[in-house]
């Protein structure tokens, strides 16, 4: 027995079940139930909320989310290995759990969802931006969840919460700073997951706002800044050459320098850029 609940300790489930960690899924796990327990506790209230879980391995954290109260949690798992031990945790949550095997980036979670939904995971390195970019980018805003709760690897976490004027500064701040809240909320060293990755990891969480912090287009506003950052050591007047013959008139009527590069560029600056193309 493990504390949070009656079944076996993780370290157990992994030996009986054979889940040796695959570097090629990105399996880092967790076994400490108490630090699952925490980064469930970190999506707030989950009584009377659905969860989409990405990549639950062993189920540490799927367990902390039932645990904590979740009202329904479907878990997608690429790994069919990890298949017994998750039903096992599904027999003493009765239909409270529901696992699908299969990839993540395929499946459509309002299938099986009914809102409010939290999307709470230990996103594997390989998907973990690529879902991130998805979420951020619907063709609709609000978004299908109300919140993401996710254990990054540091470096990616910093990128989400930068601000203008670093390195850090890019992106993905860009697009998840213009229709969230987004705050690190847990760091967690290497020793804390088995087998240990070579850097720290954080957790985000991501509050879906309920209109884009200020008026564009979404889909203009994701090409100035994927042009902008793709060139970043550029001044932007070179960077957007591209997008229009008088790019220097553009960037000067949204308040931006044509010298300035894109790290220096606020959120609201390059939302005024992107309403200049529209219409
Ligand atoms: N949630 C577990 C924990 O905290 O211990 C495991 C986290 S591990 C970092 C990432 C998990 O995602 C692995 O179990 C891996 O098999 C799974 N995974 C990798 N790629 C996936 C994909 N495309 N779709 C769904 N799961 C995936």
């Amino acid at each position: 027995m493990s504390g949070i609940d009656n079944l076996p300790p993780l370290r157990e489930v992994i030996a009986t079940h054979g889940l040796a960690a695959r570097k090629s899924l990105g399996q880092n796990f967790l076994l400490d139930l108490n630090l699952t327990s925490k980064i469930a506790r970190q999506a707030g209230d989950l009584t009377g909320a659905d969860v989409l879980e990405v990549g639950p391995g062993p189920g540490g954290l799927t367990r902390a989310l039932l645990a904590e109260g979740a009202r329904r949690v479907l878990a997608v798992e690429k790994d069919s290995r990890c298949m017994p031990a998750l039903k096992e945790i599904a027999a003493v949550y009765p239909g409270r759990l529901e696992v699908v095997e299969g990839d993540a980036l395929k499946i459509d979670p309002l299938t099986h969802l009914a809102p409010p939904i939290r999307v709470v995971a230990n996103l594997p390195y390989n998907v973990g931006t690529e879902l991130l970019v998805r979420w951020l980018t619907p063709p609709a805003w609000p978004p299908f969840w109300d919140s993401l709760t996710l254990m990054f690897q540091r470096e990616v976490a910093e990128r989400i919460v930068a601000q203008p004027g670093g390195k850090a500064y890019g992106r993905l701040a860009v697009l998840a700073q213009w229709r969230c809240d987004a705050r690190i909320v847990m760091s967690l060293p290497p020793g804390a997951f088995s087998p240990p990755p070579k850097v720290s990891s954080a957790v985000v969480h991501l509050t879906a706002l309920p209109a884009p912090r200020f008026p564009a287009d979404a889909r203009i506003l994701q090409d100035v800044v994927a042009r902008a950052f793709n060139q970043r050591r550029k001044m932007l007047r070179a960077a957007l050459k591209g997008m229009a013959p008088d790019i220097e008139d553009r960037l000067i009527s949204a308040g931006i320098k044509p010298t300035d590069r894109a790290e220096t560029v606020s959120l609201e600056r390059f939302c005024a850029l992107a309403r200049g193309f529209e219409g």
